[in-house]
């Protein structure tokens, strides 16, 4: 349905007014056919959630067709709808490709208590990143792993990570490797990347089942499980500096710090969410 204020419903009415008196014109029916391709294209590109989804994987994603993702392979994925309706809970537990991106990412904000369920990222369409990276439990994720170098010169173990997100972890090595060693210190020793588990307080998929999540410093670090011992409201608190959340959130991670349920330590390759 053509909205009130759309062009071409100013020429439809514009044309409807003169057919009164006169037959709509050779050249009215040229602005009206313009006007309509115009405002068709401008409705098509204007989908910002699928088309940030085909930039962020271009390898992975062929193109948009309507509502639908359609995979090189040429399996298409719905998108589903918005549901205003759907609980903070019920997100959390299944997400579709449009839920994935109701809390829009706050990328360079000073690091701040998020606002009672604000939690930008961890709503996760399952079946797309399954697709995307493999099904840890069959074994499919582990055998693609890479390895690379974190912090060369202040560390230098190698970690296990998705071939997907290995050159941005590596550009974001190589920029903290770069920062003083008050800074850096965070970083390491990394307590972990890939792990065939549940997010521990839902039990649903977590980026590191997928080898895209690394948590860094465990001494500096705060889990919202951890000092709330699963009861009363999270209560933020953060020793992970700026720098390195910069640098991360420039190469395509969010950072979980920003959540609600917060998890300071944490880092997810989520390009879609991330503006270049
Ligand atoms: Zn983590």
């Amino acid at each position: 349905m053509l909205s009130p204020g759309s062009p071409i419903a100013a020429i439809l009415s514009k044309a409807s007014i003169e057919n009164k008196n006169l037959p709509v014109s050779g050249l009215d029916r040229s602005i009206l056919c313009l006007a309509a391709l115009l405002w068709t294209s401008r409705v098509v590109a204007g989908d910002a959630p699928l088309d940030a989804l085909k930039q962020a994987y271009p390898n992975a994603i062929a193109r948009i067709d309507g509502n639908a993702v359609v995979f090189r392979d040429g399996a298409r994925m719905e998108a589903g709808a918005d549901d205003p309706a759907r609980s903070f809970d019920a997100l959390i537990a299944h997400a579709n490709l449009r839920d994935m991106f109701r809390l829009a990412y706050p990328k360079g904000a000073p690091p701040a208590q998020p606002k009672e369920n604000f939690d930008p990222g961890r709503f996760r369409d399952k079946a797309f990143f399954d697709r995307l990276y493999g099904d840890c439990r069959k074994g499919e994720v582990e055998r693609r792993l890479v390895a690379v170098t974190w912090l060369a010169k202040s560390w230098g173990r190698t970690v296990t990570f998705a071939p997907e997100a290995a050159a941005a972890l590596g550009a974001v090595s190589a920029e903290i490797d770069a920062m003083p060693p008050s800074i850096r210190r965070a970083a390491y020793p990394t307590a972990g990347t890939y792990a065939c588990r549940g997010v521990a307080d839902r039990g649903q998929p977590s980026m590191h089942a997928y080898g895209a999540a690394i948590d860094l410093n465990l001494d500096y670090s705060y889990y919202w499980l951890w000092d709330s011992h699963g009861k009363g409201a999270p209560h933020w608190r953060n020793r992970m500096p700026r720098e390195i959340v910069d640098a991360f959130e420039r190469h395509g991670f969010i950072w979980g710090g920003r959540w609600y349920h917060y998890d300071t330590m944490h880092f997810e390759y989520r390009p879609e969410l991330l503006k270049p």
